[in-house]
């Protein structure tokens, strides 16, 4: 199946390393002008030099104002991926009043306002678009130590479905994916101990963790026009993790 995003803008969050670094890369591999946000300069250089055609922008998500500053000129808009996040992992007893407003911070409101942003732009436009927020399989089963992260993307989940819903009659789809683990840097942070790599893969049907390009190919499926319509679904990429 050929996707071109030839002619399309697409924005990307948390593009700087991981799954999003790789979905900003493939989109502009796929013929989009990518703008790249992120909160370390020295990825989103290294990112350019990369791949001269993308734009750089440079804020911290979680900072309400400053987004609403950098993103304010990003110009027309087709694509976007609500990817950045953290996971901060503790037992529940031991959640803190910061660890979880940070959370949430980034998680939940920085989607909701940047996708504010970039789809008012759409709809004052009448132009239609597509936004695939990056969610987990975590927001829909219980992980020891992720009492704060699961309900990050639970909230996620049900605010891809109210974006869908307020915003489908303006021909913007909204949709996420759910992955289960990828040995990115925040993988690695909490499946590296083989013993635990283990508990999580032998629930995994297909027996192994996903990888990055399993998660970006169906980034960019729930982006082009296959999926016109596809709208307000959290889609498992999780070798059948959540259907067991
Ligand atoms: P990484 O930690 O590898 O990359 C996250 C990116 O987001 C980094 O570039 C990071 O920048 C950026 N970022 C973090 N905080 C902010 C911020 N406040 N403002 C701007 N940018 C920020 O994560 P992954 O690629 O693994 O994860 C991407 C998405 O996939 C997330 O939504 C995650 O929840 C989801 N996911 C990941 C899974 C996994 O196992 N890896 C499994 C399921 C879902 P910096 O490095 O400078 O902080």
């Amino acid at each position: 199946m050929e996707i071109s995003f030839a002619g399309k803008r697409a924005v990307v969050t948390g593009a700087g390393k991981g799954i999003g670094r790789a979905t900003a890369l493939a989109l502009a591999r796929c013929g989009a002008r990518v703008t790249a946000v992120t909160r370390t300069q020295a990825d989103l250089d290294s990112l350019v030099q990369e791949c001269t055609s993308i734009i750089p922008v440079c804020v911290d998500l979680a900072d309400w104002a400053a987004t609403e500053a950098a993103l304010r000129d990003v110009g027309s808009i087709d694509l976007l991926v609500n990817n950045a996040a953290c996971a901060k992992l503790q037992p529940f007893l031991e959640v803190t009043s910061d660890q979880f407003d940070q959370s949430f911070n980034l998680n939940v409101k920085a989607v909701l306002h940047v996708s504010q942003i970039v789809a008012g732009g759409m709809k004052a436009r009448g132009s239609g678009g597509s936004i695939v927020n990056v969610s987990s399989q975590a927001s829909q089963c219980a992980l020891r130590d992720h009492a704060v992260y699961c309900s990050t993307k639970g909230a996620l989940d049900m605010l891809t479905k109210v974006m869908a819903l307020e915003l489908g009659p303006h021909q913007i789809r909204v949709n996420s994916v759910n992955p289960t683990v990828v040995m990115t840097e925040m993988g690695r942070l909490g499946w590296s101990d083989p013993e635990k790599a283990r508990s999580m893969t032998s629930r995994i049907p297909l027996g192994r963790f996903a990888e990055v390009e399993d998660v970006v190919n169906s980034i960019l499926f729930l982006l082009s026009d296959k999926s016109n319509m596809t709208n307000g679904v959290t889609l498992p990429v999780d070798g059948g993790f959540l259907a067991c």
